[in-house]
């Protein structure tokens, strides 16, 4: 094949907001998600017609809304885009950086997409561009937040069939009692499932200590984000009071707020996504500042679809310190229906590493233009 140069020019941008059906209802903390979840897609376009896909995946109480996402993209980063060449992804991304606050969504759909883009280009995987790998493949969480138990008991038995053997268990939505109880259940009926459990921020600062004692007898890996994101003092003393490592994961989105974590001892380990950091190489560099802490980190994730779970996966492929696994689960078990032409790849229990070019997997439009609530082009 000729190679493209590395001076080719983008010319142009597509971005989607997509509509995507959900199976279930799921409880998080600080929220709840019904019926569809909304996501923006972007696809690049060189001169050559090479193609690079990117995902934000917002969730409005977390980190934003789809409409800003559409927008950052669609009106303010396309001028950023439109004429640069793909090999400057690293000067494209600075530039993108100061041309909107916050959006970090947006921001790491068009990292994800330049990089896909130039993966493709130049015949790498997109974690070549990122330094090379130090895995093929990683552990698998998935996540159990349906109100209903019973629901999540059928779907403790695929993932027993599945070899799925990481469940993260929602915490702190319905009561403490109903926590106890489902841990019980856990304990009892599925003693070989390695069991987190994440609070979503969602308990009371002031019964977090004592409830979470009671969570500590279920021998749980890690306890992540108890309680509201600013809280750090609150943070500091449940770690110097708890045996059970303590996650941060709202309380950290970028470098600066991964630095002041370490600097105030909230956290044993984080949770590390692309949609908090802005992108995959921000999230590299938090978790470089976590392992020079001596922390663990974790590859957390958003309510995605495979295209943004694809970019996770080869943040983490080319990350050592993300060593707690990742929860990519939601292509697999519980959207309707992915966006991938294939499905995001999962064997034995761990979501593998993709060998090909670019993110590894194409895209499939017709999917796109089926979830699509607009369209944005020039
Ligand atoms: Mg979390």
């Amino acid at each position: 094949m000729t190679m493209a140069s590395t001076t080719e020019k983008i010319i142009a941008m597509d971005v989607w907001q997509v509509s995507m059906p959900v199976t279930s209802q799921r409880d998080h903390g600080i929220g709840s998600v019904a019926n569809a979840i909304d996501a923006v897609i972007v696809r690049l376009t060189s001169e050559s017609g090479v193609h690079g896909f990117g995902e934000a995946s917002p969730w409005v109480v977390f980190t934003g809304t789809a409409e800003n996402s559409f927008s950052a993209l669609h009106r303010y980063l396309r001028p950023v885009v439109i004429g640069s060449a793909i090999g400057d992804i690293a000067g494209t991304m600075e530039i993108a950086r100061k041309s909107i606050v916050n959006a970090t969504e947006a921001l790491a759909a068009l990292e994800t997409a330049l990089l896909d883009l130039a993966g493709k280009c130049f015949n790498l995987p997109v974690w070549a561009l990122l330094g090379g790998k130090c895995r093929d493949a990683i552990p698998l969480s998935v996540s159990l937040a349906n109100p209903d138990f019973d629901q999540d008991i059928e779907l403790l038995q695929t993932l027993r069939d599945d070899k799925v053997n990481i469940v993260k268990l929602k915490t702190g939505t319905c009561g403490h009692a109903f926590d106890l109880m489902r841990l019980e259940i856990l304990r009892a009926d599925f003693p070989e499932f390695d069991v987190r459990v994440d609070y979503n921020q969602g308990m009371e600062p002031t019964d977090a200590l004592r409830q979470l004692k009671d969570i500590e007898a279920f021998a749980v890996t890690f306890i992540e984000q108890p309680v509201a994101r600013q809280h750090f003092g609150v943070m500091a003393n449940l770690r110097a009071n708890l045996d059970t490592p303590l996650m941060a994961d709202e309380s950290v989105f970028s470098a600066n707020d991964m630095l002041r974590a370490v600097k105030e001892h909230i956290c044993d380990c984080v949770s590390v996504k692309i949609m908090k950091s802005g992108g995959l190489t921000h999230s590299k560099t938090i978790s470089e500042i976590a392992a020079a802490a001596g922390m663990a980190s974790y590859g957390g994730d958003m309510f995605e679809t495979g295209i943004a779970h694809l970019a996770g996966t080869h943040m983490i492929a080319a990350s050592p310190n993300i060593s707690l696994g990742c929860e990519f689960y939601q292509a697999s078990y519980y959207l309707e229906q992915d966006l991938l032409a294939e499905p995001f790849p999962i064997k034995d229990g761990k979501v593998q590493v993709p060998e090909t070019a670019g993110l590894g997997i194409e895209v499939d439009m017709e999917k796109i233009s089926h979830f699509a609530v607009s369209h944005g082009k020039e």
